[in-house]
Formats: C-alpha cells, structure tokens, sequence
C-alpha cells in the first residue's frame, strides 16, 4: 500500500440528516459511520445544561425538551433574524450547524484515528449568496479548513460519473431532501461535471409529507374523540405526531400499510394507514416537483440542451414509491435510484480526493517548474504557458500513483472541472427614469459561474464622500422589477477620494466566483483609482460574533 496524500473529507450538511465521507486507499468513497455506528447522523442539537448533545439523542430528546432542541437549522441559514438563546447565551445557525459539523468530524477522527482538517461541504443548489457564505463560516466556526463549498446535486452527479465514465451523458439529478427540493441538469463528461440549469423550491422536502401525516392524525383523533381543541399546541403531542409521522412514512415506503397510534390528554386513538391514502394526501407535494423539473427543463431548452439522457433520484424522500412512478409517468423514463442517502457526501468526498490528488501534482510540478507554489493557478495554465511540458505532467501522475498506490487514470482525472450556474439573478437598486426605485438586474439566475459584470455608477454631487449599493438576489429573469420582488443581501459602501466632481463615473465590478462567492471591485475612471468597497450583511455571521462562536467551538466535545 502505497503513502497516503493529506484527506480532504466530503460532508453532507442535511436538513434532517448529514453524513461524511472520505476516499479510501483503493480510490473509493466510503461513509464514515458516527459513533452510534449509523451513517447518517440526525442534524439535531440538543443544549443539554452545559453540553452540546448531537444527533440520535438529541432527536429523540426533542419530545421531552421541546425547547432546549434545536431541527431544521439549515433553513434558517443565512437568516439575519435567526437567534437561538439558550441560558444567557446567543447562537446564530451558523454556530448551530457547526455542531453538527464538528459531531460528524469528531466521530471520524474516533473512527479513523486521524484528524479531519480540510473538508469540502454540499449545499442546495438553490442556496444564495448567503446562504452559501454562512455554510462556510459554520466549517471555520467547526474548525475546518473549508476547501470548497459545492452543490449537492452537482456532488450526486461527482459519486454517479465516477461509477461510469465510457460515455457521456446529460442527466437530471431529482434531490428530493428533508426539507428541500433541488432539480438540476448536469452535463457529466470524463473529465468535467457541468451544470446547465437549476430549479426547486427550499421550502419543500420529506418533512412536507410528515406534515400531512400529522395533520391527517389530528383530524382522525378529533373525529374519533371529538375533541375539537388543536392537540399541536401542545409541544409534547407535536413532537409525538412528528416522530411517528415520519416513521409511518418510511414503513409505507417498504409496505402497503402501517398502523398508527395517536396519544394526546389521556386519550388514545389507533388507526391504520395505508399507502394508497398516504399517496392521496400528498400528491400536490409530489406534482409540484414535477412543475418544477418542467420549468427547469423550459429554462434549459433556451440554453440550447433540449434532451436528457437519464433522471438520478438521491435525496432519503425519493424513497417513496410514489416518486418513481410519477416521474416515470411525466417525463416517460425510469428514474434510476442512486445511492440516495449517501451519493451526495460520497460526491463530496471523491472531489476533495482530486482536490488533494491536484495539490500534490501542483506541489510536484512547481517544484519542477522552479516556480513558487503559490503562484500556481492550476496545472492546465502551466502547461499552456510552457513551465512545464505535456510530459512533465504525465511523469508527475506517475510518480504520483505509484507513491500512493492509486491508478494512474485516476490521478490523471484529478483535474476534474466542475462548472456551475447561478441559482438566483443579482442586482442593484436604481431608479427608472420616473425616478421609482427598482431592482436593475445584472446577473441572470442559471449564468454560468465564474462571471464578471461591470457597471458605471455616477457620483450625484460634487465632493460625494460615500456610495451607497444595495445589493438584491432574487428568482426572477427580468431585467427591471420592483423592489419588494427581491431580498437585500448586501450592502456595498464606496468611500470616495475627497474633491471629486459631481456625475463623475465609477466603475463597479461583480464577480461571482465557481462556489457562487460574491466580489465586489470598484475603480474611480477618471484616474484609474481603486475605490475601497467595504460589503456589509447582517445575515452571516461576522466579526466579533464570528470570533466568539469559533473561539466557543474550540474546545467543545459535543456527545
Ligand atoms: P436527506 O435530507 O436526503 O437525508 O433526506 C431525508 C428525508 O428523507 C427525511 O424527510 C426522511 O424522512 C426521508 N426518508 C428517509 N428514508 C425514507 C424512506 N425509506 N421513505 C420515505 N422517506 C424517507
């Protein structure tokens, strides 16, 4: 067996569950199971006094201590309003998701002896800006060195194309999750993973079906006791229906009918559910997926991709029977299940391994080049400028799968290109020539990522000190829309140079970067200035608060 290179870890950060995984000495990507010996783990934290509890027990403890439980973090990431107070203290969701991070790292480093140091971490693909920004921060708050956030959907497509490379194909990942609903298109190639169009609703997911199990529970427990008050409101109740709901749900997955018992007030009711009314429950649930993959599919056609090979369902709620037949049933094709719970940590894995497999290749050919490591851009620009020859690289691969004990085409493919789109459109408020506020789009949701777009704004008086640009992401592909259709996610302030004339031009320059990171670059035209752009938002954590959390973090074991 050959020397390991450094591990960079794949995580699944879920709405209801999260694993990791990691690339083995054969080149294949394995869960690490947790503590429980599980492979998901429950994205569950529980404030135990002075304990973080994570996972399972704190799944379960949810029914007792209702408060002190905090689910569903993910959603309420990069929410600027989001603030669980526990005791005296205040922990934003990004802190929160930390947790779960550090649980599922904790548990790997018991597992494999090793310290889990670089990570890449998925996120919806519908995710924005900020959403994106405070899943990072959550790694860095875990203590990770965060190599990469990418695309769930985009991570399924990585673990599919790695299993069969002999052909391309076009294909439609269906992420049916606990909480959200992705549909993406990805091109995958040998030698690249291209996404070309993206849809879903972040507001949709397993967690929608438990909810009419329950409320098909509180009508049957009304009708049969008539009692008539809202047993929900009790929390104790709430989280007994919750818990079973989902359990009825999964056995229905596997058998026509389950039995359900529903205690609330003393009082107990019993009912059997079967499938067929389960299905009828829910159906609006499935046929909004189906809305959904169609619009995509509209959106895809206008970038000239008109077909589609094969439909891949990951995602644990695509394990309902009722999403393979009416998927078969709307786009005429058996949609293949693919290792639903597992492909999107498993994709996350297999691409931070030919991250690290690049790193080492970088290492190995700047050292040949004589050129500083870190002025290394990546492999394919050293070989077009000539510092080192087609030759170089293979020798280099060589040397490499030889050191490692991996294939050599599997350290040739380590320069494996992932292309992303935009999820949601950006722009600025301006005002229209009657002078009303409106959002002026610059970037179109679904535009292929890295993507720079510039802009002149004006100064409005002499001697303008500060601008001001509110920065608006939205779903929408119009070109000027009101204000109230969009989200404020930033704030950029210019601070101008002194003694500048009125309706002078400044140019202001949006860049989005492969993870979907916004930059924000500004240059006073006149004299080829650079303009101090200082970009504010409420909705990620930062600064003092971002130190305290990670500084929390640090020594905490969560159980
Ligand atoms: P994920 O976020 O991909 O882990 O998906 C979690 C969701 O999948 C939760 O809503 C689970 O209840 C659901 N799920 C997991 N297993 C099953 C199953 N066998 N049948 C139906 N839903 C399931």
């Amino acid at each position: 067996m050959g020397k390991p290179i450094k591990r960079i870890f794949g995580i699944d950060l879920g709405t209801t569950y999260s694993s990791i995984a990691y690339v083995d000495e054969f080149g294949k990507a394995v869960i690490i199971p947790n503590a429980e010996n599980e492979r998901v783990t429950p994205s569950v934290v529980f404030f135990d006094e002075g304990n973080i509890v994570v996972g399972e027990v704190a799944k379960e403890s949810a029914k007792l201590y209702p408060n002190e439980v905090v689910s569903f973090i993910k959603r309420s990431m990069g929410e600027p309003n989001f603030i669980f107070e526990y005791g005296t203290e205040r922990y934003r969701a990004e802190e929160i998701s930390a947790y779960v991070l550090k649980k599922l790292a904790q548990d790997a480093e018991l597992h494999l002896s090793e310290t889990v140091s670089d990570v890449v971490i998925t996120c919806p693909a519908y995710f924005g800006i900020n959403e994106r920004e405070a899943t990072r921060k959550a790694g860095e708050i875990a203590g990770f060195n965060v190599r990469q956030i990418i695309n769930e959907p985009t991570s399924a497509a990585i673990a599919y194309g790695s299993l069969d490379t002999s052909r391309n194909k076009v294909v439609l990942v269906y992420d049916l999750g606990g909480g959200t609903f992705d549909i993406t298109m990805i091109d995958i190639r040998k030698d690249s993973v291209e996404v070309i169009c993206t849809g879903g609703d972040h507001n949709l997911g397993g967690k929608d079906w438990d909810d009419r199990i329950v409320a098909y529970m509180v009508e049957k427990f009304q009708e049969e006791t008539g009692m008539q008050e809202d047993i929900l409101d009790d929390p104790d109740t709430w989280q007994d229906l919750q818990l079973s709901a989902e359990r009825s749900k999964k056995i229905l997955s596997q058998r026509p009918k389950t039995p359900i018992s529903i205690t609330h007030g003393g009082k107990r009711v019993k009912m059997l559910m079967d499938r067929d009314k389960f299905e009828e429950l829910t159906e609006d649930l499935v046929e909004r997926t189906v809305d959904f993959t169609r619009e995509m599919l509209d959106a895809a056609k206008e970038k000239g991709y008109t077909r589609f090979d094969e439909i891949i369902l990951v995602g644990g709620a695509t394990r309902m029977p009722q999403v393979t037949e009416r998927i078969s049933d709307a786009f005429g094709m058996t949609p293949k299940v693919f290792d639903p719970d597992e492909a999107v940590a498993k994709g996350a894995a297999i691409y931070g391994w030919k991250l690290a497999l690049n790193d080492d290749l970088i290492r190995r050919l700047s050292e040949k080049a004589k050129k500083p490591i870190e002025k290394v851009e990546n492999i394919s620009e050293m070989i077009d400028k000539k510092e080192i020859s087609a030759a170089d690289f293979k020798k280099a691969a060589m040397e490499l799968a030889e050191d490692t004990g991996y294939t050599l085409p599997s350290v040739e493919s380590a320069m494996l290109k992932v292309k992303n789109v935009t999820s949601k459109s950006f722009g600025i408020v301006a005002h229209n020539p009657k002078g009303d506020e409106i959002v002026f789009n610059l970037v179109m949701r679904n535009t292929t990522v890295p993507v720079r777009i510039k802009k002149n704004f004006y100064t409005a008086v002499e001697d303008q000190r500060t601008v001001l640009i509110r920065i608006m992401e939205s779903e929408t592909s119009k070109v000027e829309f009101p204000v109230e259709h969009a989200v404020e996610i930033k704030t950029a302030i210019l601070h101008l140079p002194t003694g500048l004339p009125s309706d002078l031009p400044i140019e202001i320059a949006f860049e989005i970067n492969e993870e979907g990171r916004l930059y924000i670059t500004a240059e006073e035209m006149s004299e080829s200035r650079k303009i101090d752009v200082v970009v504010d938002t409420a909705s990620v954590i930062g600064g003092e608060e971002f130190e305290k959390a990670k500084a929390r973090s640090q020594n905490l074991v969560v159980h």
